[in-house]
């Protein structure tokens, strides 16, 4: 039974539904001899039977009008008709009871027009009670059989109506192709995915509408007779819809299509014969459509929508085995915008990426249709020039790109011209490996960044050394505040007016375990490049700070000490913070700190470096512009940013001359004009200092009075300078 109560179809198939017990078999006796008609239901008792009498023709209509009956046991005779007539009656109204006809007529008229007219038997009485019970179970398993039957039937119909209404009513397509591939039946789904008429795919090859790159491996799999394909199949294929039909649309639709072979009856050399192939094709053309989406993503930058670094790289893989087999060369032109980092502090990521994108699309222009450019970093970019004449190619490519870029950017906040920096390594001279050909532009790239950005150059291998140099350089600074490598040397800064120290600048010294006691210059650039100079920055601080407290403690009072600060430090850090907890924890007076930052910071409109400036200068910390002069000197920006002092830069200071240097006299007075202090650094000779005494500036630094030296030397000139410092001929 399911879950209906009603028999299932495999029970009903095996006959389980019939066994005894479980039906009722409801029998009509009609008989006028009322002693006869009441003892059939005892004769007869078997367990599910039930008895319903009638003693004439009209009763037993009436019954039977009433319900059906597995069996009717009637007499012929009756007081109001025969039985042979209740027998008509059953045909008009098409009934299918049983009878079982009982009579006592000698004549066989009557057992031949009961059976015509469909009796299932005819008993004569007078019966023997085995008989009567024999007939009665023989009727009664015969209607159980037909019964059954009739039902079986019409289960089959149903399920034939279901089974075809699963495959017409379809989300898939199903198909049956014959032994040349020719569709033999296709449901009704066919027609609304692919746009065909069924009749217009009945007799066509499967490989007639599918997509170009499909159509020998359907031809191979199911369109030759000879070779007939014997397992069941999985594949992917496209299939043209039909331009003609709904929408007039004709795009590909990928399916997932899975076939079995159909094999007859078994031939004479014993194989079964291929007669074709049953399929199901469901349309996977969304998702295919979603998984291309994640595939592009997955192979392309997002912002620029350039190929990304992966993409690159399968391209430079492919080109690379194109031009080992025809002897061909090819570039790689590793392209990184110069000072992109400015726009994005200065103006914030919307003008940034408006940039990028600009950039993007210009490198786009000046390269050839079968080039590759990518975008694999921040401001990066690497373009893969296949198939070159000769390397000039490249290099005009590069100037190209150079000129391209000529004409200013119109950004939010107004106009940005860019430049860019452009290395080029080329195959197969400077490799033969992907890796490495983008590594070697890399470097050459690094190069034109070292020598003044905005340009190109080609790879050496003289750049590897330096490049090589760079990168161990990297590694060992990464470890150098740890490992205790650095050290301060104190540069005296002399009053020459009064004759004495004023105090001291702090200078960073790197104790290199193999190269020796390294100048900044050597590695304060690349600490700030990857991002280094902060740690050491506090590092300097605290030591300058703690050594200022010492000689405090030693009575020199008065002493004040300049501490050299990044750009960076202004950055990202909170210089504030670190200055003034120093101040707190060395006990210090603010005044007796310097801080020293270069112009290239005041340049930055809007920067935060401006806030924290005014801060410290809140706090009572000087703050001095280094090497004053060397760079874009606004003047504005001295008052606006509260700047206590200057520092001539000791380029001026050694260009001077027998009657001084106007650039000296300029800033001096500027100096003068602001209220500003003013330091010349880099006095070396009795000259220059006789020459800036006169022009009024009287705070130096230089070799001439003591070159950057220990704590403890200085602190010796502390308490006396050198009288041979300030000969006497010296006019005030
Ligand atoms: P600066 O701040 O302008 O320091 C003066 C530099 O000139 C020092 O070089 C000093 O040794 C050198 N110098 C001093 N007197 C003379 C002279 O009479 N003639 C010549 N030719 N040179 C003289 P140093 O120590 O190699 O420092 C170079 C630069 O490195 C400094 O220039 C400063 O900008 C930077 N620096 C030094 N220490 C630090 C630091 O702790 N942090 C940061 N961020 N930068 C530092
Ligand atoms: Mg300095
Ligand atoms: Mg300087």
């Amino acid at each position: 039974m399911n879950a209906d109560g009603e028999p299932s179809l495999l029970a009903e198939l095996t006959g389980a539904a019939e066994s005894p017990g479980t039906r009722i078999n409801h029998i009509l006796v009609v008989d006028d001899d009322a002693p006869l008609r009441r003892s059939m239901p005892h004769l007869l008792a078997a367990p599910g039977r039930r008895f319903d009498l009638a003693s004439s023709l009209g009763e037993a209509i009436e019954s039977l009008s009433r319900q059906h009956y597995d069996l009717i046991l009637l007499d012929h005779r009756l007081p109001d008709g025969n039985g042979l007539s209740l027998l008509d009656w059953r045909a008009e109204n098409q009934r299918d009871d049983a009878v079982v006809m009982l009579s006592g007529e000698d004549g066989i008229d009557v057992a031949i027009g009961a059976l015509r007219r469909g009796a299932e038997d005819f008993l004569r009485k007078p019966y023997h009670l085995a008989q009567l019970q024999h007939t009665v179970d023989k009727a009664l398993h015969k209607t159980g059989l037909e019964r059954a039957n009739r039902r079986i039937g019409l289960r089959l119909k149903e399920s034939e109506r279901l089974y075809r209404y699963l495959v017409e009513s379809s989300p898939d397509i199903i198909f049956m192709l014959d032994a040349r591939g020719r569709f033999r039946y296709v449901n009704p789904r066919a027609e609304s995915l692919l746009g065909y008429e069924r009749r217009q795919l009945l007799g066509r090859a499967v490989a007639d509408i599918a997509g170009e790159d499909d159509r020998p491996r359907l031809q191979a799999l199911f369109c030759n007779p000879e070779r007939p394909t014997r397992e069941a199949r999985s594949l992917e294929l496209k299939l043209q819809r039909n331009a003609g039909g709904s929408g007039g649309k004709s795009d590909m639709l990928t399916f997932s299509v899975n076939t079995e072979p159909v094999l007859g009856r078994q031939g004479a050399c014993g194989m079964r014969r291929l007669i074709g192939t049953y399929g199901v094709a469901r349309d996977i053309s969304d998702r295919k459509r979603a998984e291309d989406v994640i595939v592009y993503q997955a192979y392309h930058d997002q912002l620029t929508r350039l190929p990304n670094r992966l993409l690159f790289h399968d391209r430079l893989e492919l080109a690379l085995a194109q031009a080992q087999r025809r002897g061909s060369v090819l570039a790689v032109l590793f392209i990184d915008l110069d000072r992109f980092k400015l726009v994005n502090d200065t103006y914030g990521h919307g003008d940034g990426d408006h940039l990028l994108r600009g950039v993007a699309s210009r490198l786009r222009q000046s390269l050839r249709r079968g080039d590759t450019l990518a975008r694999v970093g921040g401001d990066e970019f690497v373009a893969l020039l296949p198939d070159l004449t000769s390397p000039d190619d490249a290099e005009r490519i590069a100037i190209k790109i150079l000129q391209t870029l000529h004409e200013p950017f119109q950004l939010k906040h107004g106009e940005f011209r860019v430049t860019v920096s452009v290395g080029i390594a080329l195959y197969p001279k400077d490799g033969e490996m992907a890796d490495l050909l983008i590594q070697h532009a890399d470097i050459a790239m690094y190069q034109v960044k070292r020598s003044g950005k905005n340009g190109y150059c080609f790879f050496g291998p003289e750049l590897n050394a330096n490049y090589r140099q760079r990168v161990s350089l990297e590694n060992d600074l990464r470890q150098a505040l740890e490992r205790d490598e650095f050290e301060l040397r104190y540069q005296p800064l002399v009053d020459t007016a009064r004759r004495r120290v004023l105090g001291a600048e702090a200078l960073l010294r790197w104790r290199h375990p193999d190269h020796g006691l390294l100048n900044p210059t050597e590695f304060v650039t690349v600490a700030e490049e990857i991002g280094l100079i902060g740690g050491i920055s506090n590092w300097v601080l605290d030591r300058a700070c703690a050594q200022l407290a010492r000689w405090r403690r030693m009575g020199h009072r008065d002493i004040r000490m300049s501490v050299n600060l990044s750009p960076r430090d202004f950055e990202h850090g909170d210089v504030v913070g670190e200055v003034s907890r120093r101040l707190a924890n060395y006990r210090l007076p603010a005044p007796a700190l310097m801080l020293e930052i270069t112009e290239h910071l005041m340049m930055q409109e809007g920067h935060a470096g401006a806030e924290k400036i005014a801060q410290l200068r809140q706090l009572g910390v000087g703050v001095a512009i280094d090497d004053f002069g060397t760079g874009y000197s606004a003047l504005g920006y001295l008052q606006r940013f509260q700047i206590s002092s200057l520092k001539i830069d000791r380029c001026f200071v050694s260009e001077m001359k027998s009657g001084g240097n106007p650039i000296i006299s300029a800033i001096a007075g500027i100096a003068r004009g602001f209220g500003l202090g003013i330091v010349a650094e880099g006095v070396e000779t009795p000259e220059q200092l006789d020459q800036l005494s006169v022009i009024g500036c009287d705070a130096m630094q230089g070799f001439y009075f003591s070159p950057p030296a220990s704590a403890e030397v200085v602190e010796g000139l502390f308490r006396e300078a050198p009288a041979d410092w300030f000969p006497d001929q010296v006019v005030q």
